[in-house]
């Protein structure tokens, strides 16, 4: 069992760690995009109108500590947290939000303890601490001495074991303290675990996976053959497949070491592969391709699939249509350029149909940011925050690292 925050005892005058995840899209301190930021306030929101005092951490863009000093101190200055607890401010205003420039020590606990009930203190980027990708004991130790309570909000990293994810509240927990999920989490967590908690009634379920590699996909593969009734195949891994039945692919991507394995799950008779593609010569990721774009049904040499042709669109609509519950994850296309859109949006297109009478849930990832950019967000029951998290959330049957501490 999970306790959520609003099951959290006593709160008013207790200082509370939330982890949030606030790595949001920003470039020298200009936020993109702060819808990361908005997506933690019901849970801040409700510890605020407790009494709380909310100290928040998050990781913000990569720190690579093993480079040289000087490159590290640029990757700190080009993700400080500062802007992100200013744009906080904002937000929740008049609530007083402060911000610790420090990840640890005597500034750190003073400024935790200077809080007043209804206060938010925003903690620097936690990967500015070597140890937090390590776990590392000593820094999770440290940061739980500071509070009285754990609450997680970031799903976005809770497929991670770190030391703000799981170190904190292993050790809040081992001292009795009370942890628990925030709002975001326990959405996301409820929504996913019923794509793994497979019901009756959830059938037929039809599972769709595109994008680019298929080694990152495997295991979840595995876990929706025992899952799903169909998986519907697009984006770049089809043709790794076509290419383990032996069909033409041109010059179209593919994973040579995973032909075997293909080969496998396809046996497993519940894989739809592309029967045409939408193919081009020359394409560049960066530009727009060159050349003679057409449809095809066999791939001719020097062509390279780029999105699934339209028979695949309306084979794979069909199957959607029928389907009670759909996991998505991955783009159908190379949906960022025009031309290879058309998979993706009939795949949108599809889903919207069986709006109020299907399970619909996006994986994050590329296939969420097609889903926002097509206009198709609010027609899905769900469109998860966390790419990986949610891939590997499904791949283990329902268990993240971030979530299974607070059990
Ligand atoms: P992933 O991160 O594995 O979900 O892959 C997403 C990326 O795969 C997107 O940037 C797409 O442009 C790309 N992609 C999808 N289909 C293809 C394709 N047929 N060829 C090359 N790239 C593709």
């Amino acid at each position: 069992m999970l306790t959520t925050v609003e099951q959290l005892k006593d709160l008013k005058g207790k200082k509370v760690l939330v982890r949030v995840d606030f790595n949001v899209p920003q470039k020298n301190g200009v936020i993109r995009d702060d819808n990361r930021i908005r997506a933690a306030l019901p849970t801040i929101n409700y510890l605020v109108a407790q009494g709380a005092k909310v100290v928040l951490m998050s990781h913000l863009g990569k720190i690579k500590h093993k480079e040289a000093p000087e490159v590290v101190e640029a990757q700190k200055a080009a993700n400080n947290m500062a802007p992100i607890a200013a744009r906080l401010g904002e937000i929740v205003a008049p609530v007083k939000v402060s911000f610790c420039a420090e990840t640890r020590g005597e500034t750190l606990k003073a400024a935790v303890n200077a809080l007043n009930e209804g206060e938010i203190l925003v903690v620097q980027n936690t990967r500015y601490e070597k140890g937090e990708e390590k776990n590392d004991e000593a820094l999770s130790a440290e940061w739980a001495s500071l509070v009285d309570a754990f609450v997680m909000d970031a799903f976005g990293s809770a497929h991670r074991a770190h030391a703000s994810t799981v170190g904190v509240p292993s050790i809040l927990k081992a001292e009795g303290k009370q942890v628990a999920e925030g709002y975001l989490m326990i959405k996301e967590v409820d929504n996913l675990t019923r794509c793994v908690e497979v019901k009756a009634e959830d059938r037929p379920y039809v599972a769709i996976l595109g994008g680019f590699k298929v080694s990152d996909k495997i295991k979840v593969i595995e876990t929706l053959l025992a899952k799903c009734d169909k998986i519907i195949i697009g984006g770049a891994m089809a043709y790794t497949f076509k290419k383990a039945l032996g069909q033409e692919i041109g010059t179209s991507p593919c994973e040579l070491d995973q032909l075997d394995y293909a080969k496998k799950c396809y046996a497993s008779g519940k894989i739809l592969l592309p029967v045409d593609s939408v193919v081009a010569q020359h394409f560049d990721p960066a530009e727009r391709a060159e050349g003679e774009i057409k449809v095809v049904e066999q791939i001719p040499e020097g062509y390279e699939g780029l999105d699934i042709g339209p028979k695949t669109r309306e084979l794979y609509t069909n199957e959607i249509l029928k389907a009670h519950m759909i996991f998505w994850n991955g783009p159908m296309g190379v949906f960022e350029q025009e031309d290879f859109q058309a998979g993706t949006i009939a795949v949108c297109e599809a889903i919207a149909k069986i709006e109020g009478k299907a399970f619909t849930v996006c994986g994050g990832g590329d296939s969420a940011s097609a889903v926002k950019q097509f206009g198709y967000k609010s027609k899905f029951s769900h469109v998860s925050t966390g790419g990986g998290a949610s891939l590997e959330m499904i791949e283990n049957d329902g268990h993240l690292p971030g979530v299974d501490v607070l059990r």
